[in-house]
């Protein structure tokens, strides 16, 4: 028998490293759009404007009016593990930002060509600079800016052949683009989003600021969505069990679609949940079965120590200590709220 000799193991470069966990946080073009958008979001912006050439792959900007970045943290803006968000591990615990991780516009770096334009209070001009692989390509150049900050990403997986061929031959990432700022201005109701493809005079997203939840809706989604909605309410404080509180819209029996649009927020975090989709679909399904696919926008409000928000790099998926007792309370909630306005119906055809 020939015993083949162990390899030999050696240390990856770091910029191997670097490259290989880029591609995990930013899987694709609307995964750097929900990063930017919650940087912007982070910042008290309240307006966010996003343009989008070839499905993000050449170019995607995000601009923003929000707080700006300071000129003395340009050179380690895009450095791995820079972040003005998290201190201590500590702080993960009450973390009422979106990013703490410091990881999402190094990511871009090592995957994109980045530039950021940005000014910030009481400055009279502002300072663009350009990135690569986390580090500044240049001396920030002094410039022309409104306030805010403007992020721009170039060339998209430029330097990974796979992923771009892949993404190349799927369809384009704009539907999805369009779909995620759908889902956060119908949350951030205070402030407006738009979207639009490069060079199209329309945006596909046009939302303004408005203290009408249900206005949002009917902007974003359309009034044949907002006529048939419900508004349901669900709080619990009982410690031993579960402390929550949730409120949201959901379709009446009128609401006929081809697949259910399941808009939830946790803490403030767009996120996905499928045992609450599937408890929520099951129940439609028995109480509304012509209305089987609902529309539903929930925003759940936890205590913060009750959500780990540390789980995924993409941070789109979240534990909740008592899931499943805060879903089967979602569950009657909805429930009963169905059975209600059928009955109501009901009861109205026969008078
Ligand atoms: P994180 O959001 O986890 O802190 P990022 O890499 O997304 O990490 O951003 C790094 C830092 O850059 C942020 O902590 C923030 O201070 C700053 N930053 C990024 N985008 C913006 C923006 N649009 N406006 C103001 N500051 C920003
Ligand atoms: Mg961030």
């Amino acid at each position: 028998v020939v015993v083949k000799e162990p390899p030999m193991i050696h240390r990856l470069d770091e910029s191997v490293v670097n490259r290989i966990a880029a591609g995990e946080v930013i899987q694709r073009p609307v995964s750097a759009v929900k990063e930017l958008i919650e940087n912007s979001l982070d910042a008290d912006s309240t307006s966010i404007n996003v343009v989008v050439k070839d499905g993000g792959l050449k170019l995607i900007q995000v601009s923003d009016d929000g707080h700006g970045i300071r000129y003395e943290d340009l050179p380690i803006l895009c450095e791995r593990h820079t972040t003005s968000k998290l201190c201590k591990f500590e702080d993960l615990q009450s973390i009422k930002s979106m990013g703490f991780r410091g990881e999402a516009l190094a990511s871009m770096t090592y995957v994109g060509h980045v530039t950021v334009t940005t000014i910030t209070k009481g400055l009279l001009h502002g300072y663009r600079v350009s990135y690569r692989d986390g580090v500044m390509e240049h001396e920030p150049k002094a410039c022309a800016a409104v306030k805010g900050t403007q992020i721009m990403i170039e060339n998209l997986f430029y330097n990974m052949t796979a992923r771009r061929k892949t993404l190349q031959n799927s369809a384009d990432d704009y539907p999805k683009i369009v779909d995620l700022l759908s889902r956060f201005a119908i949350h951030h109701i205070n402030v407006s989003f738009s979207c639009r493809k490069h060079g199209a005079a329309r945006a596909d997203v046009h939302s303004v600021a408005t203290a009408s939840r249900l206005d949002a809706i009917r902007s974003v989604y359309g009034v044949s969505v907002a006529r048939n909605l419900m508004k349901i309410e669900v709080s619990d404080d009982d410690p031993s069990s579960s402390v929550f509180e949730m409120d949201g819209f959901i379709s009446n029996s009128n609401y006929i679609a081809k697949k259910i649009t399941m808009v939830l927020f946790i803490n403030d975090r767009l996120v996905e949940c499928s045992a609450l989709k599937r408890a929520i679909e099951i129940v439609y399904a028995a109480t509304l079965p012509k209305a089987s696919k609902p529309f539903i926008y929930m925003s759940v409000l936890l205590p913060p120590e009750h959500v780990d928000v540390n789980v995924h790099p993409t941070k789109r998926e979240v534990s909740l200590l008592n899931q499943e007792v805060i879903i089967e309370k979602i569950q009657s909630a909805v429930e009963s709220k169905l059975r209600n306005s059928n009955e109501a119906r009901t009861f109205q055809e026969q008078v």
